[in-house]
């Protein structure tokens, strides 16, 4: 099994910390063959400072040297790939086929934080209440957004797919009426979905997706792939073990890791887990 990760961060998001030579210095001790830089991504100019955690467009080119001067230290001991995780909003796509033509990425995760008026899930305000009138509409609202993220095939990885869950507030009865329509167009998608280990670390306490959802997306036979959304060098990787574990408790003998071109870039292949 090749061990990787596609979601990490670096200081220009202004919520991270560490040098390029540090996070490669962890990826090569872990033995990690894969480091996929993908920083939040900025937002249009003229929005811009839209909050105070993500890099701005006037950023680009240091975080392409950022890279660089990763892949400098890597030498030919790592594969060290420029992605992006970008936000998804009702009106974001035009901006982001826009940052696509602009460079050439070898991914991008599409992630939903944002949900009705700009609230972000994971923002601590909302951790004793809902963000709207009721934790079912937060949900509904999200899933939603989900739904239409992966509709919109401007994206190779889901990120934290079931993010809204991150301070533990959790609907009545069962989930798969909200989990349903995701799966469904991601079907259709050839995106892949991470197990994003940052999950164990919250008050959720559980990775994202959610073991239901992610034994459903193993029987759709959707790509997974295992992040570690680190925001510094140590947490690089961080519960890898453990997320292979809990797919070899869902799949049996029947796991396997195989390359799955990134459905944008078919030059750059995601080492997915999944049943095939
Ligand atoms: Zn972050
Ligand atoms: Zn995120």
């Amino acid at each position: 099994m090749q061990r990787t990760d596609y979601h990490t961060h670096t200081p220009l998001c202004q919520h991270a910390e560490g040098t390029p030579q540090a996070f490669v210095q962890q990826a090569l001790a872990l033995g990690l063959t894969t480091y996929g830089v993908a920083d939040h991504a900025p937002m249009p100019p003229e929005q811009e400072p839209y909050d105070e955690w993500r890099m701005l467009c006037s950023d680009l080119p240091r975080y392409f040297d950022w890279i660089e001067q990763a892949r400098a230290a890597a030498g030919n001991q790592l594969q060290i790939l420029s992605g992006l995780e970008c936000d998804w909003l009702p009106d974001i796509a035009p901006w982001i086929t826009e940052l696509r033509r602009r460079h050439n990425w070898d991914y991008l995760i599409g992630s939903v934080h944002y949900i009705f008026r700009h609230k972000s899930v994971d923002d601590s305000l909302y951790a004793e209440t809902s963000i709207t009138d009721s934790v079912e509409e937060d949900w509904h609202l999200y899933w939603q957004a989900i739904t239409s993220m992966v509709r919109s095939g401007l994206f190779d990885i889901v990120g934290h797919i079931d993010l809204v869950k991150i301070w533990g507030h959790i609907p009545e009865g069962d989930l798969m009426r909200f989990y349903t329509p995701a799966l469904d167009a991601l079907q259709e998608s050839g995106m892949a979905v991470e197990i994003n280990t940052a999950g164990w670390h919250k008050r959720c306490a559980e990775q994202y997706p959610t073991t239901p959802l992610l034994r459903e997306l193993l029987q759709r036979r959707i790509p997974i792939v295992i992040d570690s959304d680190a925001h510094s060098p140590e947490h690089l990787s961080r519960g890898w073990e453990q997320a292979v574990a809990l797919l070899r408790e869902l799949s049996g003998t029947q796991l396997r890791q195989f390359d799955h071109p990134a459905p944008n870039n078919s030059n750059t292949i995601l080492k997915a887990y999944g049943l095939r």
